[in-house]
């Protein structure tokens, strides 16, 4: 028997009472892990209730007080990174390796916020006019909530929390329900880290969920990270309600190899880059574009040999490099778009459609495939596979190449790889996309920067975690002192000037 999780409200592991579940399965086996409860709109306007309960007195805490929660958390999330990279690489597919890494990365995060007292501080301007001061503060916004896509079951939601609860704010994480134990997992070491019951609730949930968040008033502000079309969907509808809204969206990410490049360097970066997480990051690289016949007759003869070589397994074999995909379906979606590929006229230069592991046989599992010759007009191109499958487009010069990343219409990830500072300078200058790697091909910014595509890889103006995020989960507000002393007798009838 799958054993059947729960929800984490007020500190508590608590059942579901929808009576609907989802299937949560090991992607390495397909055998179904466990079961997930899906909240019903009642469930979520509890858990509401809850953190709104929990906001009165977290928001009086001291910055200070918050920040050495997350000190502690870290510690905790150190201690169990092993177990929390575990239940990422069970659930997701990815193998462990990096799955630890991805717990790391939402770490960086939690370190960022550690500094919450320094990043909270305000402006202050003294003696604007006679006897009267005007300073600033950041105050946080009240119960904010966090829907999360399947890739990245830790980072993701640390990127949001960890500066959300920093900040004052309480949380509601309603993580993908493809992979919902280490989210639950990590709501329940906040508690321990000494985050008050109800500082992060953690349902799990599906569209029900999410439209109680969008619409429910006492939310006051909606991060979410997931594929375009719900991005949008979840921008306009929790806007429509009044909130600040973060959506971040799918991509499409280009590298662009230059004539001068060091193809040694580019072939290693396009492998991990394309490959890792079976292509499973908002940040893969999907598309290489060499510049120039000979750039690209190079790139597809290294490639090659290389993609086949490929190290499908387990997640949990340390040998492997590229793990199972998430699910049946999604398994099917992207050898549905290889299939597509071929029939638009792209050379398949390895098919990796049919690969079968021995013992693994339910798993969700596919090897790398290369497409070659692949044009701006098909859909293989247009559209974000999210799976295994690298398209090599072909180009003739710098300023050809340099437009498909500016005119696709995602724009999260970029990356050009030459020794030409100059290129590189102009090209990082003038692309549309919201994320450059000068020879580095999956540029994710540090947690102390900022993470955000343009385009449709991102709806609303405030970007993840770094002073964004910081200002993204609280509100300014400006006050103008002054004391007796300094007061004229008699009413003023003009709009007050200041002296
Ligand atoms: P998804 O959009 O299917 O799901 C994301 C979240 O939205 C989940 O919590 C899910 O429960 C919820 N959801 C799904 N359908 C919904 C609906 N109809 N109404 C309301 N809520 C709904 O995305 P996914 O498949 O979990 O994740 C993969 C996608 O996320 C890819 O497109 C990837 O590029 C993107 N992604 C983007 C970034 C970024 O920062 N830009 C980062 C990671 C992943």
């Amino acid at each position: 028997m799958a054993k059947e999780l729960h929800h984490f409200i007020g500190g508590k592991k608590v059942a579901g009472k929808s009576g609907r579940f989802l299937d949560v399965y090991n992607p390495t086996t397909g055998e179904v892990a466990s079961k997930a409860p899906l909240a019903t709109k009642a469930e979520v306007e509890a858990a509401i209730a809850d953190s709104q309960r929990a906001f009165t007195e977290w928001s009086a805490t001291s910055p200070l007080t918050r920040a050495r929660v997350m000190f502690k958390f870290k510690e905790l999330c150190e201690k169990h990174a092993d177990e929390l990279a575990l239940l990422v690489a069970n659930e997701h597919g990815k193998v462990v390796s990096d799955a630890r890494g991805s717990v790391q990365r939402g770490l960086e995060v939690v370190e960022f916020a550690c500094g919450i007292p320094h990043l909270l501080k305000g402006e202050y301007s003294d003696s604007v006019s006679r006897g009267i001061d005007v300073y600033s503060m950041r105050q946080p916004l009240g119960v904010v909530a966090g829907i999360t896509p399947f890739n990245f079951p830790a980072m993701v939601p640390m990127w949001m929390f960890a500066v959300a609860i920093a900040a004052g704010n309480t949380f509601i994480l309603k993580p993908s329900e493809k992979d919902p134990s280490c989210p639950l997992r990590l709501a329940e070491l906040m508690l321990e880290a000494g985050a008050p019951p109800g500082v992060l609730n953690c349902m799990i949930g599906d569209k029900e969920s999410v439209d109680t968040i969008l619409t429910d008033p006492r939310i006051q502000a909606v991060s979410f990270v997931g594929s375009t079309p719900i991005a949008q969907y979840v921008y306009a509808t929790a806007a429509a309600h009044g909130k600040r809204v973060q959506a971040m969206g799918g991509a499409k990410n280009h590298m662009i190899i230059m004539p001068d490049a060091d193809m040694d360097q580019a072939v290693d970066a396009l492998i991990g880059a394309g490959y890792g997480s079976a292509g499973e990051r908002c940040m893969a690289v999907s598309v290489a574009v060499p510049v120039g016949k000979g750039t690209a007759d190079k790139l597809v003869e290294a490639l090659a040999p290389r993609v086949r070589a490929l190290k499908v397994g387990p997640s949990t074999d340390k040998d492997s490099e590229m793990g199972p995909l998430v699910t049946k379906e999604h398994l099917a979606k992207v050898k549905g778009y290889v299939d597509t590929g071929v029939s638009e006229g792209a050379k398949l230069v390895v098919d990796g459609r049919g690969l079968n592991l021995q013992g693994y046989e339910g798993g969700y599992f596919m090897g790398g495939c290369l497409f070659d010759n692949v044009t701006p007009e098909m859909k293989i191109y247009k559209e974000e596979i999210f799976g295994p499958v690298l398209s090599v487009v072909r180009t003739e010069s710098f300023e050809e190449a340099a437009k498909l990343p500016t005119e696709h219409e995602f724009g999260n990830g970029v990356a050009i790889f030459t020794r030409d500072g100059d290129a590189a300078r102009d090209f990082a200058a003038r692309v549309q996309v919201g994320m450059v790697g000068i020879n580095v091909p999956i540029p994710v910014p540090l947690a102390f920067h900022t993470f955000g595509g343009w385009k449709k890889s991102a709806f609303g103006d405030t970007n993840q975690h770094g002073p964004e995020g910081v200002k993204f989960y609280t509100k300014i507000k400006t006050v103008t002192a002054r004391w007796p002393t300094g007061i004229r007798s008699g009413a003023e009838f003009n709009i007050p000037t200041m002296k």
